[in-house]
């Protein structure tokens, strides 16, 4: 797991992307970096260690730039080192990509990369999205356009890479051509766009979005959006254009602070001896849809992110088995919850201590009813 961000709006994106960083740090803490695109160039700074130590060596805060990505680093190709944090750039040096997943077909695209010329320096699955990407743009033909219309060609060559990629991503990308636009792009891995006033802030948990806005879309797999200062919108990764519920995020800023405790852990076990739903308040919730359970057999999926990759991937082998699925999930709109045919939430509120507490106690609750 990772966390990535992305912002575009009117503050300045450095300290933007830093508290972001520490609000996403649970889903990774071995390496973190962030990209700024300044003066039409992109500026890389990237360390070892969490995100402190990416604060110790951001000398000064810029507040002249208000385009930047993300990322804090659990790796899973690659040792957690410098060179292999995020964010990474492609050998022209014009896109930076920030990326939470993993890129199975990541060592052809690689070998035939190399024999294109291109250089790696790096371990990662990612580093190949950002080449691919690049050499992509640097071989096309399309028309450049503005953010807005149909299709620009940082959009496409997005679009041309990501139909070769084959594994999981949710992805930030910079392009130095583009100094006012972000494209994020989703298959497997959460993605939340925050919709603000004037300002969008993209990433992979809410936790991150909700100290500027609460107005959200959750984009779906193989959906895209490219933002700029002064709009957004969304296509599938195919390009079509199509147009997604703001919704609402449920948790306040509260609920994912400290409030005095030393940890969260340690905030969390307070608060899961506090109270426990009662049946009657589970049971006029207990549907977020209404399935026709026939003859056919019941499978659940419980998960306190409800974005658990193996959970997601068994739900869809036992779909296609034809059972009927439900889910036991915490966090509200989720993958499992989002194509599990029915279930319940366990309303334990945000959890990110990583050993989970509350939210198993809640499981054991529910599971129990
Ligand atoms: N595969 C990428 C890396 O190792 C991202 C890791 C992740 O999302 O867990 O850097």
């Amino acid at each position: 797991m990772c966390g990535i961000v992305a912002y575009i709006g009117k503050k300045a994106a450095q300290p933007v992307l830093i508290e972001s960083l520490k609000r996403l740090e649970y889903r990774g803490y071995d390496s973190a970096g962030i990209a700024l695109l300044k003066n039409g160039k992109i500026e890389i700074q990237k360390t070892k260690g969490r995100i402190s130590d990416l604060e110790k060596i951001i000398r000064e805060t810029d507040c002249s730039v208000h385009v930047g990505i993300g990322h804090t680093r659990w790796a899973t190709h690659g040792a957690p080192n410098t060179v292999n944090a995020h964010p990474h750039t492609d050998f022209s040096g014009k896109f930076a990509v920030v990326h939470n997943g993993i890129i199975e077909n990541y060592n052809t695209l690689k070998k035939w990369l190399q024999t294109e010329g291109i250089n790696f320096t790096t371990e990662t699955d990612t580093e190949v999205i950002a080449h691919l990407i690049g050499y992509i743009y640097s071989k096309g033909d399309c028309e450049n356009a503005k953010c807005g219309d149909k299709q620009n060609k940082f959009e496409w060559a997005v679009q041309q890479a990501i139909g070769k990629l084959h594994g999981t991503f949710g992805l930030a990308i910079l392009c130095a051509d583009y100094p006012d636009m972000i494209i994020g792009a989703k298959k497997g891995s959460p993605l939340i766009l925050g919709v603000g006033d004037n300002e969008y802030i993209l990433a992979s948990d809410a936790a991150a979005i909700v100290e500027h806005t609460t107005q959200a879309i959750y984009l779906s797999d193989n959906e895209m959006v490219t933002i700029c200062e002064d709009g957004f919108h969304t296509k599938t990764t195919d390009n079509v254009v199509i147009s997604k519920e703001l919704e609402q995020i449920e948790f306040s800023l509260e609920a994912i602070e400290l409030g005095g405790f030393k940890h969260h852990m340690l905030k969390e076990i307070f608060e899961h001896l506090a109270r426990i739903p009662t049946e009657t308040e589970y049971a006029s919730e207990f549907r977020y849809r209404n399935p026709i359970i026939e003859d056919g057999t019941v499978v659940i999926a419980i998960s306190q992110s409800g974005e658990t990759l193996d959970t997601l991937a068994a739900i869809e082998e036992a779909k296609e088995r034809g059972a009927t699925v439900l889910g036991i999930v915490n966090v509200v709109g989720s993958a499992i919850a989002r194509t599990t045919d029915a279930g319940i939430y366990l309303h334990a509120g945000p959890e990110i201590g990583v050993a989970s507490t509350k939210a198993f106690t809640a499981q054991v609750a529910v599971l129990t009813m």
